[in-house]
């Protein structure tokens, strides 16, 4: 008697806790919030309250670095001889994404490369379209489209710290999406300690012998025979003053006119602080 009574009470348990695996919220946890929710389909991992919070660049104010809000930045005297076309971010460098990211690059967590490619593939697009416009009013050109895809490095020291390159993952995954090369162009000569702290003149001054090309990599003399300016699309997870990426361009420059090969650089960033 006592047997079938407990056996009774198991089958209702199991009848209970499937009732409530139907009736609970549907879906997985949500990368970002942990919410249980149907997860969107073109952000990987995230459930649509998390995706309508991505503060992404609509209206580009500033067309050179591509802010969103007004920009003094783009008109001092030492940003004229920049060496890249156009800057491009996808989104606002605000507290949330400051808190994705900081999860993929400091934390490792590889499920958010994903996602931040996506978001990033996004940008690309937008940019392709933004430019492709322009060049068929200035060049009646019909399309916009880079021939190579880099990015900025890190140094061997970073590198060993985090065991990977963000920028490289991304501007991997970029290019395979996008169907283009990707080349490993740079490297750091010297590890330039946390920015962050620095003024906009530090920074730029230590920037300016960071970067080299790696020479055995990638010969430009290999470009000569290219009829067009050759068009590199340069990849960083963050813009703040547009040093790294200018110092990055600089070098490249340099080495293509050496090599009497003419290129053009646009820059891509995941975020615009
Ligand atoms: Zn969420
Ligand atoms: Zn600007």
């Amino acid at each position: 008697m006592f047997s079938y009574i407990s056996h009774i009470s198991e089958h209702v348990q199991r009848l209970t806790g499937q009732l409530h695996k139907l009736l609970g919220p549907p879906g997985s946890p949500c990368l970002t919030c942990g919410t249980r929710a149907v997860l969107s389909s073109r952000y990987p991992g995230i459930c649509s309250r998390c995706v309508q919070q991505i503060p992404w660049i609509r209206s580009i104010r500033c067309q050179r670095c591509g802010r969103g809000v007004g920009c003094p930045d783009c008109v001092r005297p030492h940003m004229q001889n920049r060496s890249f076309f156009c800057n491009r971010s996808a989104v606002q460098y605000n507290d949330l994404m400051k808190d994705w990211i900081s999860m993929y690059k400091f934390r490792g967590y590889e499920r958010y490369a994903p996602l931040l490619t996506a978001m990033l593939t996004q940008a690309f697009q937008a940019m392709s379209e933004e430019l492709t416009l322009i060049c068929e009013k200035e060049t009646g050109k019909p399309l916009w489209r880079p021939d190579a895809v880099t990015y900025v490095p890190v140094s061997d020291e970073r590198l060993a710290e985090r065991g990977f390159n963000q920028a490289e993952r991304l501007a991997t995954e970029l290019a395979i999406t996008a169907g283009l090369p990707c080349v490993d162009l740079l490297q750091r000569q010297i590890n330039t300690g946390k920015q962050s702290f620095k003024s906009r003149a530090e920074r730029f001054e230590t920037m300016k012998h960071a970067f080299s090309i790696k020479l055995d990599e990638f010969d430009f003399s290999l470009l000569k025979n290219y009829s067009k300016p050759f068009k590199l699309l340069l990849i960083d997870d963050i813009y703040t003053t547009g040093s790294t990426l200018d110092a990055c361009g600089h070098v490249i420059l340099h080495a293509a006119s050496k090599a009497g090969v003419t290129v053009e650089i646009y820059t891509l960033t995941l975020a615009r602080s």
